[in-house]
């Protein structure tokens, strides 16, 4: 059956709905969230939204985001679960704890290391970004555009994109883009507070990783280290650390990009970035992770020096 067809099915019996996305949320996983909440609510369902994590501040102009609680100060369980924009079911997060033994779980999302982990899968690993199914549902169902729909769809087309710049920036994305455009977004406010703005915490945390900025003898690989030691006394909001491993993918010959930061629980968070060679989607799904060709992410136990030697030779074979 048509993946939309099985999952109004789905929909029509469902209700009372928990609506989550992944932990440490992005600006896609957090206008999925809100634009899910919009929908079900004209389709006269009721629904919780809910995160592991805080909401990166610069996402407060979105309509809604006060809406979404925090997973941990929830104190019921759901039987009818949409999880937003999660490659497996372990992204949610002590959200995970919210869900009835008998949940059924609808899973729409666009990564392509995705593992069908939904009762229904609306999987789409060509879709930009996870709105952007949310996009095509909203027309497919002649739901209303309301101003919060059109600016939180446009949020997450923005944000995952790269503000319309990576390889998902199909002309899908620009023509639905432009019809929001033509709709009203305040599309230069919205790139100024999401994309332009950074916090002064952001950039402490940048010049300590800079300092640490390492490349291969080859030239094609290129790595930054955060020490749990060297930046516990900055702010350790989720948003953080966003955008840092781009400065290492972007030098000039460099095919991946790699952030290694160090995390309580003697863990390291990886975020892989890659020009055109390595899919690091692949390399973090083989080590757990997982994500897109471009971007991706796992978080490993072990040292920094002993994470960063696992992956480094995974991302050495990979080139060979
Ligand atoms: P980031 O490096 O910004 O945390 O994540 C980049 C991409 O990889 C995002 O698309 C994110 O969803 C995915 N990703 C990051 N960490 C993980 C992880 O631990 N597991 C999975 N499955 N995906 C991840
Ligand atoms: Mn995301
Ligand atoms: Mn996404």
């Amino acid at each position: 059956m048509d993946a939309f067809l099985e999952a109004n099915k789905w929909l029509e019996r469902a209700d009372h709905l928990l609506v989550i996305a992944h932990v440490s949320p992005d600006g896609d996983a957090i206008s999925s969230t809100l634009a899910m909440g919009e929908m079900l609510k004209q389709l006269g369902k009721s629904y919780t939204l809910a995160n592991e994590s805080p909401i990166p501040s610069k996402f407060s102009f979105l309509p809604g985001v006060d809406q979404i609680q925090l997973a941990d100060e929830i104190e019921k369980t759901f039987q009818y679960v949409i999880a937003l924009d999660c490659g497996d079911q372990s992204r949610l997060g002590t959200g995970k704890d919210l869900l009835s033994d008998d949940a059924e779980i609808l899973n729409i999302d666009h990564h392509h290391t995705n593992d069908r982990f939904g009762d229904v899968n609306l999987v789409d690993p060509h879709a930009a970004a996870t709105v952007q199914i949310l996009y095509r549902w909203i027309v497919s169902h002649r739901l209303e555009w309301t101003s919060s729909l059109l600016m939180q769809i446009y949020t997450g087309l923005l944000t995952d994109t790269g503000g319309f710049r990576y390889a998902n920036t199909s002309a899908e994305v620009l023509r639905q883009a432009a019809d929001l455009i033509e709709a009203g977004v305040p599309a230069p406010q919205i790139a100024d507070v999401v994309l332009e703005t950074v916090s002064i915490e952001q950039l402490q945390l940048l010049q300590i990783a800079l300092r640490t900025l390492t490349t291969s003898t080859d030239g094609l690989v290129a790595w930054m280290t955060l020490n749990l030691a060297d930046y516990e006394h900055l702010s350790t909001k989720t948003d953080a650390y966003d955008g840092i491993v781009n400065y290492a993918r972007n030098i000039m010959g460099v095919d991946v990009g790699i952030l290694y930061r160090e995390v309580e629980g003697e863990s390291v968070k990886v975020s892989l970035r890659s020009r055109a060679i390595v899919d690091v989607g692949q390399v973090a799904q083989d080590l757990g992770g997982g994500g897109h060709a471009r971007a991706a992410g796992v978080t490993l136990s072990g040292s920094l020096a002993e994470v960063t030697k696992l992956v480094l030779s995974r991302i050495e074979a990979e080139l060979e």
